[in-house]
């Protein structure tokens, strides 16, 4: 899935493979809930919570999947985030084509080889089958069992074709073919919120199904933002930071006191303050939030501005394409991005864009093209 871009309020627990792995709060309370809701059928506590652990511990293979096939084609992950409904692989970038059939195809293919592993383990150990098919449902099932039936749902769940499930991406990447790309995803978009709908229906009919019905609406919203995120991704095409990026701007020197900073504040639009050295390289960035922080303190119109910037501000080359900005922006959509480029020989900030002006770049875009 890659229903949400923003990845707040998620706790770093490890890295695999490179690519760190984090994990939503919300998380925490499907593990509590779970783990409860088992211990009212008698089952256990811990039973719920190392099964959801063990499910979990699948679907961050099912998210390695694509991740490796990913490096294969020269994408890079940048992350893995577990929701309660599920894992995001966010990729540096997804390609077209037959690059994002093999990426979207990898992770329900993980889940069919789990699901395999665990028959030939249930086979191998000749288990009997002692337990009826509801037992399966209600969770009175064998963990091993419980776990063959979960890896089998995600594998075919996940190839409805419906962002932003794998299955609405193998749509779209083989209509792509075909069609061309923002046709494609006009067309997979649609296609998934009719599968919303109908999924909707289906949990409202009782006994009505909340899980389902937050699933379906999440499924409608993504498809939703993934063809808008393809209109201002054709709209950029093209294009580079330096067509979108602001020119006028002011820029503070690291050894200035916050006072002087405190002024440009008043008297400019201006948020974030580039800090630029006398070679002028970029030193930092100071923000509105650290800088108003930092007057309220003893003295602190007098302190240097090279105490109290982002020393690590997010930078991309001025002929970095937009598309790529836009998915640097997204991901951390409060920080503009300072623009760096060739001036008169040297190198050093040449602007700076904001997710604001880089939306206003894609109205502007879009109103221009022909229709
Ligand atoms: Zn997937």
């Amino acid at each position: 899935m890659s229903a949400a871009r923003v990845s707040g309020g998620a706790f770093r627990v490890g890295t695999l493979l490179g690519i760190p792995i984090r994990i939503h709060f919300t998380f925490f309370l499907l593990l509590l809930w779970f783990g409860m809701s088992s211990a009212s059928t008698g089952e256990g506590f811990l039973t719920g919570v190392v099964f959801i652990l063990l499910l979990f511990g699948c679907v961050v293979l099912h998210e390695l999947g694509h991740a490796a096939m990913a490096r294969r084609f020269g994408v890079e992950t940048r992350e893995i985030v577990l929701y309660p409904i599920g894992g995001v692989a966010r990729l540096e970038r997804i390609p077209s084509g037959k690059a994002e059939l093999l990426i979207a195809l990898a992770g329900p293919l993980v889940n069919l080889v789990l699901a395999g592993m665990l028959v030939a383990w249930l086979v191998a150990r000749q288990v009997q089958v002692s337990f009826s098919p509801q037992d399966l449902l209600a969770g009175g099932a064998p963990v091993v069992w419980q776990l063959l039936t979960a890896n089998l749902t995600l594998f075919f769940f996940n190839l409805v074709p419906a962002f932003p499930m794998d299955g609405g991406r193998i749509l779209r990447a083989i209509l792509s073919m075909y069609a061309g790309q923002e046709k494609a995803t006009r067309i997979a978009a649609r296609v998934g919120q009719a599968f919303a709908l109908l999924f909707a229906l289906w949990a409202i009919v009782p006994p009505v199904k909340p899980v389902f019905l937050l699933i379906a609406f999440f499924v409608f919203v993504g498809a939703g933002q993934e063809a808008a995120y393809e209109r201002s991704r054709s709209a950029l095409a093209g294009l580079t930071a330096r067509n979108a990026m602001i020119t006028r701007y002011e820029t503070i020197a690291p050894q200035e006191a916050l006072g002087r900073a405190a002024e440009l504040l008043l008297a400019s639009h201006q948020q974030d303050f580039p800090v630029v050295d006398a070679w002028g390289r970029v030193a930092g960035l100071l923000q509105r939030g650290r800088l108003l922080a930092a007057l309220a303190t003893p003295g602190g119109r007098e302190r240097a501005v090279l105490e109290v910037m982002d020393r690590e501000p997010q930078t991309v080359s001025a002929d970095m394409p937009l598309e790529a900005v836009l998915r640097h922006l997204q991901s951390r959509p409060l920080q503009p991005i300072l623009v760096i480029g060739q001036e008169g020989g040297t190198t050093g900030l040449v602007g700076m864009i904001t997710l604001d002006n880089l939306g206003e770049m894609i109205q502007i875009a879009q109103s221009s093209k022909p229709a």
